[in-house]
């Protein structure tokens, strides 16, 4: 190496014990320390050196540094190699470790070891002299024929070598520019040669004796590579073997590696994946094309990248469970009971689901639609989609649709990109391994679409039962059979479903539920439940009706039981650290509960040494989730004329919500604030021109024409971010600008949702359920509601209903009357307008 030439080596040096691995001269190793002597040395030496001398050390093969410092050194190889180190690489895992780059200088001989410990230290007699290469390869007699005949050995085998390769393109440069005593030490540290052939090498300390050791190694190789290219041309497709370039050196230290072993290996890999294609079990199609990508697997070399994507998508291929199935053990009365005892209420929904089980029972192959539970978060919609995958005694996975915006996370991504993976369809089925699993496709609602696709159109081969027989992901290319899978859909909307999805699907609606269901909900399912996750017992912890009803009204508002689940989850927590507090302090009687549930007043919270079963009264609950988070503030805000209350729907489900009006000196102006949709707006417009042509009926002008002549109206929509569209706040609207006009006040348990026209007609709406729902949750009494949605109160519980006095209005005029204590009169009597719609 030239730019070596000028180097002296210093006479002192500390030494580096290895036992793996040989460094030549001109190459370069990582070599892994751990022993005692050595970290030692990189500590002291090289991580607090500073000149380009501390970081020479010199490299002794062969000897193996004693575990403990106290140990004695054994006794070590005369000769090794000077070395500097390039890099230092600390790591703490599994233990305390540095990984060394080094790159070999010259030989050197110890003289006399000077030191042992910290880490032995030597006098040096430096073997190669590097200025004496630097006179160039002229060297005569038997070395100079001999240097020759080594050089052709090494451009011979670098030419045997794929040049396309950039370090072997570089070797056949370097060999050029190296001085020819060099290339035994370079070639020998790159070729496949034992750790004792380099040791050879490295103690042949005279170079014609180092050339006559070196050569017989190259020639080896040589034919090593001669009888492999001769097997290979065999195989007409794959002359252009790429060879293994061995990992763990940087150049000049790689080792090019023709590994028979590897070769051996890799024959067993392809042999046990056609074993297990075989076993598979695929269809004709599939079989066909897996034996053919098996054949075109066993000619490549296994350094080619598409080795490793063939031999993937021959693993996927015989992992999938092409004839796996589950038996159904379907009974429809066990399945009643089962979907009985896991959720209390939606019995709409629990007979719907019995009934398609019941068909599905009597036909074997069902090619109906696909169930999609609609409805708020937290209903239970996922929970009952598990059970019916446990009445059926089938595998159960959910496939989370969400924000998805690319087909290929349905179909797959073809298998000409680098990283294509198969769809989430193929991938839940490798999953669960059988072809007959529940899928629950969860928020189809919210499938985005994007450049790469549109995945709703994609999800429609899935569903289609024409089509699924047969369906194609793009990484597997070919069909997969999906008739066996039922797949239920569930969705907080049906309106931002895809049309054409929603066509193959059949909607059933999971309204949200009534204080009262919740509470029976909590104590069936939600309070045993989260016990159980906590490690607690019924009797360690109890929580009274009444407790859940304040937990129910002042810590969540929502339409399902998620966020009262996790209040619940809140509560054991907080038990549970007085309960494993306790422990220590004797076991509590199993069989307090009875004495205690009369005590439960004084009981006063948790703070005080447990006594079991710990109650939750309203102190104990305001201890922990700290004060309320929702107040009843109804009456509080309509204490001024102009708010009134409206019932929306959401897909979080029902809410009330307060329309607010004020005026001021203007000249006519409408403005609208607040999350408002289109038809919001619309419907403030209607509303505001119904009551300027109806101003003068109802005396609301104040012996002007106009009512907003000389005023400006300012509207508002406060409750929460959510997008209220849709029209059914028109009644809301009129209502409240009535009151700001007329200075009356609206009755504050009245809500109301409904359309209006321009005539005064009152048009009938969506979502009543929710929105009575919401209405009760609120403890508001009177609900006014469109006329033709009388109906929809047959789905709405008995008990909600007695609470409720409902008004059915046609017209504005009813709706008035019905808002304002004592009616809103008009002044003269005005033909009825009837509804034609
Ligand atoms: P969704 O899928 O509708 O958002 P989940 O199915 O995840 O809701 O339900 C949330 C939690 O509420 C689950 O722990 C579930 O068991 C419980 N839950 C909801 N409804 C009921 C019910 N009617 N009976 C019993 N538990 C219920």
């Amino acid at each position: 190496m030239s730019s070596n030439s000028g180097i002296q080596i210093p006479s002192r040096l500390p030494l580096l014990c290895t036992h793996d691995g040989v460094l030549l001269p001109g190459s370069t190793m990582r070599i892994s320390v751990d022993t005692a002597r050595n970290m030692q040395l990189v500590k002291s030496r090289l991580l607090k050196g500073t000149s380009l001398k501390s970081t020479i050390i010199g490299v002794i093969p062969n000897t193996r540094d004693p575990e403990h410092d106290s140990d004695e050194l054994p006794s070590l190889h005369s000769i090794g190699t000077a070395g500097l180190a390039v890099q230092v690489v600390g790591s703490n895992w599994p233990k305390p470790h540095y990984t060394l780059l080094i790159t070999g200088l010259c030989r050197f001989r110890v003289t006399q070891l000077l030191r042992e410990r910290p880490f032995p230290v030597a006098e040096v007699e430096q073997l190669d002299k590097l200025e004496q290469y630097t006179e160039g390869g002229q060297a005569d007699g038997e070395l100079g024929e001999l240097s020759q005949r080594f050089y052709q050995a090494a451009v011979q085998l670098v030419g045997m070598l794929d040049m396309s390769v950039p370090v072997v393109a570089k070797l056949r440069r370097l060999l050029d520019s190296l001085p020819r005593e060099t290339l035994p030490d370079v070639l020998a540290s790159m070729i496949r040669t034992s750790n004792k052939e380099k040791l050879q090498v490295l103690d042949a300390v005279d170079l014609e004796e180092r050339f006559k050791k070196a050569l017989p190694l190259l020639t080896r190789q040589i034919e090593g590579l001669k009888l492999l290219q001769k097997t290979r041309k065999l195989r007409p497709d794959d002359d252009k073997r790429v060879l293994a370039i061995r990992k763990g050196g940087v150049f000049p230290g790689r080792q090019f590696s023709l590994d028979e072993e590897v070769e051996d290996e890799d024959g067993d890999d392809t042999a046990m994946l056609e074993k297990k294609v075989k076993a598979a079990a695929m269809p004709e199609a599939a079989l066909r094309v897996c034996l053919k990508e098996l054949k075109r697997l066993k000619k490549m070399p296994q350094s080619m990248p598409e080795y490793a994507l063939t031999h993937n998508y021959l693993e996927m291929m015989v992992e999938l469970p092409w004839s796996k199935s589950t038996t159904d053990c379907l009974d429809i009365r066990a399945a009643r009971v089962l979907l009985d005892n896991d959720h209390y209420a939606m019995e709409k929904l629990k007979r719907r689901v019995l009934e398609y089980l019941a068909v599905r029972q009597l036909k074997s192959t069902l090619k109906g639609p696909i169930l999609c539970f609609v409805g708020p978060p937290g209903v239970g919609k996922t929970s009952v989609g598990r059970s019916i995958a446990r009445t059926l005694g089938r595998e159960f996975h959910r496939i989370a649709l969400g924000g998805v915006c690319d087909q290929s996370d349905i179909r797959g991504h073809r298998r000409t990109y680098v990283g294509s993976m198969p769809g989430r369809i193929i991938n839940g089925l490798k999953t669960v391994g059988v072809n007959n699993p529940v899928f629950l496709l969860d928020e189809v609602d919210k499938l985005g679409k994007s450049l790469q696709g549109d995945p709703a159109a994609a999800l429609l081969e899935v569903l289609d039962p024409e089509q699924n027989h047969s369906f194609t992901d793009h990484y597997l290319n070919v069909p997969f059979d999906l008739s066996q899978v039922l797949f239920i859909a569930t969705a907080n909307t049906a309106a931002t479903i895809p049309p054409a999805l929603l066509d193959r699907m059949e909607v059933l609606q999971v309204p949200g539920y009534t204080q009262e269901e919740k509470v029976e909900i909590a104590h069936r399912h939600l309070i045993p439940h989260q016990l159980e996750q906590h490690g607690l017992t019924p009797q360690q912890l109890q929580i009274p009706q009444d407790t859940t009803k304040d937990i129910i009204s002042k810590y969540t508002r929502e339409a399902g039981v998620r966020s009262l689940e996790r209040k619940i989850g809140a509560i054991c927590r907080a038990v549970a650290v007085k309960v494993a507090e306790g422990h220590k302090e004797g076991k509590a009687s199993l069989y307090l509960s009875d004495q205690n549930t009369e005590n439960k007043e004084e009981d006063s919270g948790i703070a005080s040494p447990p006594e079991m079963p710990i109650v939750i009264d309203h102190i104990a609950l305001k201890d922990i989730l700290g004060p309320p988070v929702f107040e009843m503030e109804v009456s509080e805000r309509l204490t001024l004329p102009g708010v009134a209350i409206g019932l929306a729907w959401t897909p979080m489900g029902g809410e009330i919500m307060f329309v607010e009006a004020s005026r001021m000196e203007g000249d006519g102006q409408l403005t609208l604030t607040g999350q408002l949709g289109d038809v919001m707006k619309e419907s403030a417009h209607l509303a505001i021109s119904w009551l300027r042509s109806n101003a003068k009926t109802y005396l609301l002008a104040n012996g002007s024409a106009d009512p907003l002549e000389g005023t400006d109206i300012h509207l508002h929509f406060p409750a929460g971010a959510v997008t209220k569209d849709g029209p059914s706040a028109g009644v809301t609207i009129v209502t409240c600008l009535a009151s700001l006009l007329s200075g009356r006040l609206v009755r504050s348990d009245v809500a109301m949702t409904g359309e209006i026209t321009l005539r005064g007609l009152v048009l009938p709406v969506g979502g009543i359920k929710d929105k009575v729902l919401a209405a009760h949750r609120a403890n508001l009494k009177r609900v006014i509601i469109p006329k033709r949605n009388e109906k929809d109160l047959e789905e709405i519980p008995a008990h909600v209903r007695a609470d409720l006095d409902f008004v059915f209005a046609s017209t504005l005029d009813e709706v008035l009357n019905a808002a304002f204590d004592g009616g809103f009169p008009a002044a003269v009597n005005h033909p009825q307008v009837v509804s034609k719609l």
